[in-house]
């Protein structure tokens, strides 16, 4: 037996040998099992065009694919509706309008919102997985997010049908009549209930179009409204391009407009319509800044900012896709930010794990990467965190840029994916000044621990919303809106019904 002295000494430790703490969290060795929603979505292989409460065949003949952007296979056929079918729309809705929902009482119509909020609930589970297959997005945030919020949507505005009179003291709210409504693919079945329940409340009958890519729920709701008993042409769904979008929003017979999507497209809209007396709503692009000041809870600011820009893979109009970061906590977020990039999990959007899903499409994830491309050629530092990307479908990993200045094209595009741009200041001023200094305002958010800082901020920064200590919080009740090049008009609250009616 070998005596102390003889003991051989321990072999020294190569530090290849020892796995790096960070890797152990971070590494393989806590990846879960695969956890697929397993709900069917319930698609049928062809949608029509929903016209006078019924399915209908389209008159151009014409059908296009609804690609699943996770796997690029087809999940269903759509039809293209064309001038013919956006004029028996309006037909149908000015029908409609003419023969009853106008002046049915508020009670009355109150209560085929209830149900279609109701029926949206009862099929939550179904709407979420045919909503992510479509879109792309996490199956946690259409089952958590956008499905309950659509819901929420038609119950509070359901809430206003017999209260119209409460709008506004001493004065009644009438319907416009037929409205025209255009909307974009980040938030399809959202959008089609920011849009079509404050409409219905006051009294108006709805021609919709859902966004080319994204058009799966938008028929899968003409079902819930077929099944609501909602009268026929209330709300007709029609389903195509860009160009029929055209058509749809310059039609005589609409007398108000509602259009949500990019910036470029709404000005070409309302070059269309200049000289006619149509209402309009413009609910358009955004580059919001995310401030975070040196006394914030550093913590739940980095969930802020992962919250703000990777939520939806960042295609959310009011993203807070630029970082103003104060100079003293700069490097702290950058590095806590990256810490906990490194664990977001991007894959299979119906993975129940999975935080970042699919970009919508092959054209939106190529405009991505070209702005990638722009960011690196313009100077600043690029990081992406390290991750395995399905082999097929349209993935993009959370990707952070540093070393930006205002002058860089990163920091004043709306990119419209998963890119963050850090910029830092030194005083609230600066602050401000670079928050503002944008074409756009549609949102900000304030991160600091002093109330009279978050009071000075909402009301110097040029945005419709401005978060305080947290991000991306949306309400039914609550206004939602632009300024500048973000549009103009409210959605939510009373201010959005106001846009739906005449006062008299
Ligand atoms: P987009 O402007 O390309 O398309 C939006 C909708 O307009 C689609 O249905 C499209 O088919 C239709 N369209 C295209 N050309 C048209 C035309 N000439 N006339 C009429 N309709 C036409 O936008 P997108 O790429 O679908 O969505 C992303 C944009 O939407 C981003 O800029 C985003 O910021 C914006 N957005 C804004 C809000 C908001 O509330 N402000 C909300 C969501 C999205």
């Amino acid at each position: 037996m070998p005596t102390l002295q003889e003991k051989k000494p321990a072999r020294p430790i190569r530090r290849s040998h020892v796995r790096p703490l960070r890797e152990l969290i971070f590494g393989d060795l806590w990846e879960y099992d695969p956890a697929p929603e397993t709900a069917d979505p319930k698609l049928k292989p062809r949608y029509d065009l929903f016209i006078g409460g019924r399915f209908v065949l389209p008159a151009t003949g014409k059908y296009f694919d609804s690609i699943n952007p996770a796997n690029e296979q087809k999940l269903a056929e759509l039809a293209l509706g064309g001038a013919a079918d956006v004029d028996a729309a309006y037909q149908a809705a000015a029908r409609a309008f003419d023969s009853g929902w106008g002046r049915m009482p508020g009670r009355e119509r109150g209560k085929f919102l209830y149900r279609v909020a109701r029926l949206l609930q009862d099929r939550a589970r179904e709407f979420a997985v045919a909503e992510t297959m479509d879109n792309g997005k996490p199956i946690k945030e259409t089952r958590d997010f956008d499905v309950p919020m659509a819901a929420a949507h038609f119950f509070y505005h359901a809430g206003w049908a017999d209260k119209l009179d409460y709008v506004a003291p001493g004065r009644r709210m009438a319907p416009l009549g037929v409205v025209g409504q255009v909307i974009p693919w980040n938030f399809p079945l959202l959008m089609l209930s920011w849009k079509i329940a404050p409409a219905l409340a006051v009294g108006n009958c709805v021609v919709i179009k859902p966004a080319t890519n994204t058009s799966i729920t938008a028929v899968k709701l003409a079902e819930i409204f077929q099944d609501a008993g909602l009268p026929p042409g209330v709300v007709n769904v029609i389903t195509g391009p860009g160009a029929t979008g055209g058509i749809l929003m310059a039609h005589p017979a609409a007398a108000k407009i509602a259009f949500t999507g990019s910036t470029e497209v709404g000005k070409v809209i309302m070059r269309s319509v200049a000289g006619s007396d149509k209402r309009m709503t413009m609910e358009l692009g955004g580059k919001a800044a995310n401030i975070v000041f040196d006394d914030a809870p550093i913590d739940q600011a980095v969930e802020g900012i992962v919250n703000g820009i990777f939520f939806n893979q960042g295609q959310v109009c009011c993203a807070g896709s630029r970082l103003l970061v104060h100079e003293p906590v700069a490097g702290l977020v950058v590095a806590k930010l990256k810490q906990r990039l490194r664990v977001l999990r991007v894959g299979d959007p119906l993975d129940k794990n999975t935080d970042v899903g699919a970009i919508v499409s092959r054209a939106q994830l190529e405009t991505i990467q070209r702005y990638l491309d722009i960011g690196v050629k313009e100077g600043a530092e690029m990081w992406q965190p390290p991750c395995r990307l399905p082999p097929k479908g349209f993935f993009m990993p959370p990707t952070i840029f540093t070393g930006v200045t205002q002058s860089h094209r990163i920091a004043r595009e709306e990119i419209f994916g998963p890119v963050l741009s850090i910029l830092t200041f030194r005083t609230i001023d600066e602050a401000i000044e670079k928050a503002n200094n944008t074409a756009y305002g549609l949102s900000a958010g304030v991160w600091t621990d002093k109330g009279s800082r978050i009071l000075k901020m909402s009301t110097e920064l040029k945005a419709g919303v401005v978060w305080a200590n947290t991000f991306n919080k949306f309400d039914p009740a609550s206004p939602f809106g632009g300024y500048k090049e973000s549009g103009f008009g409210r959605e939510g609250g009373r201010q959005g019904l106001l846009d739906y009616g005449k006062l008299i």
